[in-house]
Order: C-alpha cells, then sequence, then structure tokens
C-alpha cells in the first residue's frame, strides 16, 4: 500500500512538474472537480459576442502555434492523388486513393462517393481513433457507406502511423502537427472536386478521431458541421501524443481544454455524443451546457446537439451512427431516405470489405519510390523542432 501511494504522488508529482515545464496538458490534466472550477472559470472570462470572440481568437492562436501549423510547406493543390480501385457498389462507390500531403509524405484511404445524382454533393471527412487499420473495419465501412448512398462524398483515411501510414511511427512528437495537415489536405482535396458543394462541408470521428474533428473544426471555418464523437471533456485531454503531445492547450497567452476548442464551431452545428463509461460521462451537466452558453450568444441554441447515452461505452456504434446520421441528413442536406429505415436505420445493403480489398498498395500497386521513411527524415524535410 505504501509503495502504490509512493508511486501515485511520485507520478502525480513528476506529471505536474512535467506539465508546468512544459506546457503540456495531457491525459486527465484535471481531476472532474478541478474541471468544473475551470469551466466556471473561464465563463467568467466572457459576456457577450464581442468577449468571447476576443476569447476565442486567443484560443485559436495558441492550438495554431502549439502545433506549429505556420511552419508546415506552402502548398496548394499538387494532390497527385493516386487511384488503385473503385469498386461499385448498391447505391455508392469505394475508391482506394492516396493523396501527397506534403512532397514524399502520404495520406491513405478510401473515397466512398454516391451514384446516380448529377447534382453537387455534401463531403464529410471521417478520420478514426485508436485502433491498427481501424479505417478498414467494419463500423468505418458502414458509416461511410451510409452516408454515401445519402448522398455525402466521403473520405476515410488512416490516422498517422496506423494502417497504411506506415511512414512515421504514430508517437512521432509531432503526430498532432501531421494528423491536423492531413485532415487539412483532405478537406482542401474534397473541396477541389468540381461535384462538391463547399457550404456543406462535414466532418466526424469518435475517440482519436474526435479529437481531430474538433481540432480541425475549431481552426478551419470550411467546416460547416461536426460531429465529434465520445471524445469532448471538460478534464480529459486526449492521452496520446497525437491528441496533447503538443502544447495547443496551454502557453504564455491562453489556457483552455477541449470543450472550448469545441465551442469555436459556434454557431455552426455540432453534435456531441457522450457515453455513460468514459470521460464523457459528464457531458450533459458540464460540457454541453458550456457549450449552450456560448451558442445561445448568436442565438444557436438549437445547433449545438447533445445525444448522450448513459447505458453506452467508449465506441462508435450503431445507435450513435444513427444520431450522426440523422445530424448530417438535416444540417448537409442529405437524402436519408436513400437508407432503408424500419425501427433503424438499415446498414446491411453495406458490402463488407476484407480489409485487404480497401488497401490503397500492394504487391500490384507499389508506393510511389519519392517516399519520406522514418520519423527523422519527416522532422528533417519539414524543419521542425519542438525545443523552444
Ligand atoms: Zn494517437
Amino acid at each position: 500500500m505504501k509503495l502504490l501511494l509512493s508511486i501515485i504522488m511520485t507520478t502525480f508529482i513528476s506529471t505536474t512538474i512535467f506539465c508546468q515545464d512544459t506546457m503540456l496538458c495531457m491525459g486527465s490534466y484535471w481531476t472532474e472537480d478541478e474541471a468544473n472550477l475551470m469551466m466556471k472559470k473561464f465563463e467568467s472570462e466572457w459576456n457577450d459576442v464581442a468577449s468571447w470572440e476576443k476569447r476565442a481568437k486567443r484560443i485559436k492562436q495558441g492550438i495554431i502555434a502549439g502545433m506549429q501549423l505556420d511552419k508546415m510547406p506552402d502548398i496548394s493543390g499538387d494532390f497527385n492523388e493516386i487511384i488503385t480501385k473503385n469498386q461499385v457498389m448498391d447505391g455508392y462507390t469505394v475508391e482506394n486513393i492516396a493523396l501527397e500531403s506534403f512532397p514524399g509524405f502520404y495520406i491513405t484511404g478510401n473515397l466512398y462517393r454516391p451514384i446516380g445524382n448529377k447534382e453537387k454533393h455534401a463531403a464529410i471527412l471521417s478520420p478514426h481513433g485508436h485502433l491498427e487499420n481501424k479505417r478498414l473495419t467494419i463500423d468505418v465501412q458502414k458509416r461511410c457507406a451510409v452516408l454515401a448512398r445519402m448522398g455525402a462524398i466521403v473520405f476515410a483515411y488512416d490516422m498517422v502511423g496506423y494502417g497504411e501510414s506506415n511512414q512515421v511511427k504514430h508517437k512521432i512528437p509531432i503526430a498532432l502537427l501531421l494528423q491536423t495537415w492531413n485532415s487539412k489536405r483532405v478537406l482542401d482535396y474534397l473541396i477541389s472536386l468540381p461535384n462538391v458543394d463547399p457550404e456543406r462541408i462535414g466532418m466526424t470521428g469518435g475517440s482519436g478521431g474526435g479529437t481531430q474533428t474538433f481540432i480541425l473544426t475549431a481552426i478551419d471555418d470550411r467546416i460547416k458541421a461536426s460531429a465529434p464523437v465520445v471524445q469532448v471533456s471538460a478534464h480529459f485531454f486526449g492521452g496520446c501524443v497525437c491528441e496533447s503531445g503538443m502544447p495547443i492547450h496551454k502557453s504564455k497567452n491562453h489556457q483552455t481544454n477541449n470543450v472550448e476548442i469545441a465551442a469555436l464551431s459556434a454557431p455552426n452545428p455540432l453534435m456531441l455524443v457522450s457515453n455513460g463509461n468514459d470521460w464523457t460521462r459528464n457531458t450533459p451537466r458540464i460540457e454541453y451546457p458550456y457549450l449552450q452558453k456560448v451558442y445561445a450568444l448568436y442565438n444557436a441554441e438549437h445547433k449545438a446537439e447533445n445525444v448522450h447515452l448513459p447505458l453506452e461505452k467508449h465506441d462508435y456504434g450503431f445507435s450513435k451512427r444513427s444520431a450522426m446520421y440523422n445530424f448530417f441528413s438535416h444540417h448537409l442536406k442529405l437524402n436519408s431516405r436513400n437508407v432503408p429505415y424500419s425501427d433503424g436505420y438499415k446498414e446491411d445493403f453495406v458490402f463488407i470489405f476484407p480489409a485487404e480489398e480497401l488497401k490503397v498498395f500492394n504487391e500490384i500497386n507499389p508506393k510511389p519510390n519519392n517516399l519520406l521513411q522514418g520519423d527523422e527524415a519527416v522532422m528533417q524535410f519539414l524543419d521542425i523542432s519542438l525545443k523552444e
């Protein structure tokens, strides 16, 4: 017992010193009690649109500076997309696709498109959380195919260091930057497509995909509707280097948390999906009321939703997907009637591909030969150092 206490105290003290030294706010940086008080403190710092927007601007600048987004190469276009397969399914198609994120560094993914409609389409970015080959799993295939059949062009892409994105390790110190940059490039690409309506762009992901969703939405107003799932929390800052490994939450000029980062989407439509078993368990009492106060400044309370599922756990399962289908169907003007419905959406029209069939690269379709390979090569190319 004494040993356990000692380990806990040592961990607590070293974590505290670490955070103070580096400005990083990682994992459960605050207790739930502390987070509740901090939300009250944050709220005391604004009382109208002007004072909120002043705070919002400071937070946005803190995020961008904290992840060193301004150090990325100044490129536009030049996606050099590689499409190695296109399969026609029941009401949608699936392409295996890679984009060049910056010279020598590739985003690997699948592009799901609706069939049989020549009008402009909504587009939805679909990042994912921490599971090897998550992009290729059944639940990601289902949610992308359903949204495509409803009329959206959906891009599912690998987390850095997961699936086919194996040029660097996931724990590379700049993972947060690389993932945000990849998302921005996917957004650039979708908007460049001639049949995408830039006024109807959405983004959704669960867990670490939720983090990617609220971070890009906060700093890029081209995302018009956003659904981060099981991740926005007042006390939990994300446990991985790709979520909190760069000082986006705290600097000499700002201190914030993921609730305020999500609130930067105001007054665009936002839906938090939360559950009773992880760091989102307090959402109806702590996180969502704060968002409602921000949205009220714009008379947009109806555009910030919370679907709380107290009997569920940390996943992006059927009930969570169903809430998201309704949210995007409404806000991005999708046609939900294209998907069978009887006591709930019927996803069984979705053909579940074996993982190998959704991969961009294989023996027949080798990777390009200009790849930057390894953490060091990428860090050197970008000329980014984490030391002050
Ligand atoms: Zn991560």
